[in-house]
């Protein structure tokens, strides 16, 4: 397999030597088939994705997935003369005379390896900002989303030659066979855990990396926020997809008594009965991806049940919510720290809600743990908000809601710490992909002239010049 990977690669490197630095105008035309790709035969792609999870409504593949791609690839394109316009900027009095800007070259051979909880635009985003950026991509998709690779492999193949876009497919091994190449730039998306396995992979051949990792987004709520105004987007980020998305609310810290917490939770599971009545063959709810994952998460409840964890649980038939992976939505209330639900990313439909006394206990809580993928608050003070968002850290944040900063993309989207480093989305995803090169012309006189050796008196006054210039 590696050596499919290696040939893969050489073709794409030989290509690139052809054509160093892609037009404008052929860069607009890879984007417009992007866009077109996920936009034609959105029946095949929303088919192939809720067969990978067993369930998945066309709706949520849709708006979270196949318009994201085709959002990125009309701004890119709308955008990109503007991006790849050399950058001019001032020139200082000791280097002039002279001409100084910045070129944003294509770094060349780019890596993408993506998981499997949104299968399409967690491939294809990133390979729209490597596109802008004039590279030649190789994908690795998730084995756990086989169907929906097949289709993505067949399409792309169909729109692009394997010099410039290619699919490689296969599990583990592959994948560390494929972050072991020697790409330009790789961008990986997935947990902490295999992140940091690339990354020392990468630093061997000093592979600059993006990392796009997990780990436990937590809410802070505080007590002047209603609870009617809550549930919804705590049920709405924590449900969506089966609570399977990396920005999902992944806790809440309620400021006030366990009555608060309690009041709560009761209103998370009332919204989740509102969103999926009938659950356990719901068209609308999205499956565990798998049955090991299923259980993973049947295990995590069970111990916080264990350790006298108050649970509750949207109704639903056991037997067939197991059968159909279709996890009820779950609220736990106050487990005990040191659990693997208080600890372990939950990436699934359960909420635990944990009572703190103040504002500044939920904000040492956070501050406690490595920094987290996205951060909420919610608060109708101004002061509250800033007192949060001037005390912790995040990859982003969404005051007074769950995961809209991603529907922004104006705005970069990563990591920070643990959660990973890098970003993507609009422009930042095309600087991610570009060397941003400096060039600097001199004029016909060189500013040199004047401070070289042997030194004189003026070559003196220059030096000490240079502090104040
Ligand atoms: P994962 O880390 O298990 O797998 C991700 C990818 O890495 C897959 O393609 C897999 O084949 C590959 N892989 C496996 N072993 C590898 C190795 N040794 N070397 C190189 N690659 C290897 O993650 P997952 O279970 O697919 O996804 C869930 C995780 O991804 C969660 O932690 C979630 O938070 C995170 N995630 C992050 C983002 C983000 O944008 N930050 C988005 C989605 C998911």
């Amino acid at each position: 397999m590696s050596q499919s990977i290696e040939r893969l690669i050489a073709a794409q490197r030989a290509a690139l030597a052809r054509q160093p630095r892609r037009a404008l105008s052929d860069r607009r035309e890879d984007l417009r088939r992007l866009q077109a790709l996920v936009s034609e035969d959105i029946d095949a792609w929303t088919a192939a994705v809720s067969a990978d999870f067993g369930n998945r409504s066309p709706v949520e593949t849709q708006l979270l997935e196949l318009s994201g791609v085709a959002r990125a690839a009309r701004q890119a394109r709308r955008e990109l003369s503007h991006w790849m316009a050399p950058r001019p900027v001032p020139t200082p009095l000791l280097a002039a005379p002279g001409r100084s800007r910045i070129r944003y070259e294509p770094k060349g051979v780019v890596g993408i390896v993506s998981p499997w909880n949104y299968p399409v635009q967690l491939a294809l985003v990133p390979l729209a900002a490597a596109l802008a950026a004039g590279c030649r991509v190789l994908i690795k998709p998730s084995e756990l989303t086989p169907r929906t690779n097949a289709l993505m492999a067949e399409r792309l193949a169909r729109h692009f030659p394997e010099d410039q876009v290619a699919v490689v497919q296969g599990g583990p091994e592959v994948a560390a066979a494929f972050t072991n190449q020697a790409f330009d730039h790789i961008l990986f998306t997935g947990s902490t855990q295999v992140g940091r396995k690339v990354a020392r992979a990468a630093a061997e051949k000093l592979i600059p990396l993006t990392l796009e990792l997990g780990g436990k987004s937590p809410v802070i709520v505080d007590p002047d926020y209603g609870v009617d105004d809550l549930a919804h987007p705590l049920a709405w980020g924590r449900f969506t997809n089966g609570g399977q998305t990396c920005v999902a609310p992944d806790h809440v810290l309620a400021v006030g008594g366990p009555e608060r917490a309690r009041a709560i939770a009761e209103a998370v599971i009332a919204q989740a009965a509102r969103f999926y009545p009938d659950l356990s063959a719901n068209p609308d709810y999205t499956s565990i991806i798998s049955p090991r994952h299923y259980e993973r998460l049947v295990a995590l409840v069970e111990e916080a049940r264990a350790a006298g964890a108050q649970v509750l649980q949207l109704s639903h038939d056991a037997g067939l919510s197991r059968q159909t992976r279709r996890f009820a939505p779950t609220v736990v209330i106050n487990p005990p720290p040191g659990l693997a639900i208080s600890t372990e990313e939950i990436f699934g439909p359960i909420l635990p809600v944990i009572s703190v006394p103040t504002v500044q206990a939920a904000i040492d809580h956070v501050r406690g743990r490595d920094h987290p993928l996205a951060l909420y608050v919610f608060s109708r003070s101004r002061a509250v908000v800033d007192q949060v968002l001037d005390q912790t850290l995040s990859g982003g944040v969404t005051v007074n809601g769950t995961m809209l900063h991603l529907a922004n993309d104006n705005l970069p989207f990563g990591g920070v710490g643990a959660s990973g480093y890098g970003a993507y989305h609009g422009q930042r995803g095309f600087l991610e992909f570009s060397h941003a090169r400096s060039v600097f012309a001199t004029g016909r006189w060189h500013s040199t002239r004047l401070a070289a050796a042997p030194f004189g008196k003026r070559a003196h006054q220059i030096a000490r010049m240079a502090f104040k210039a």
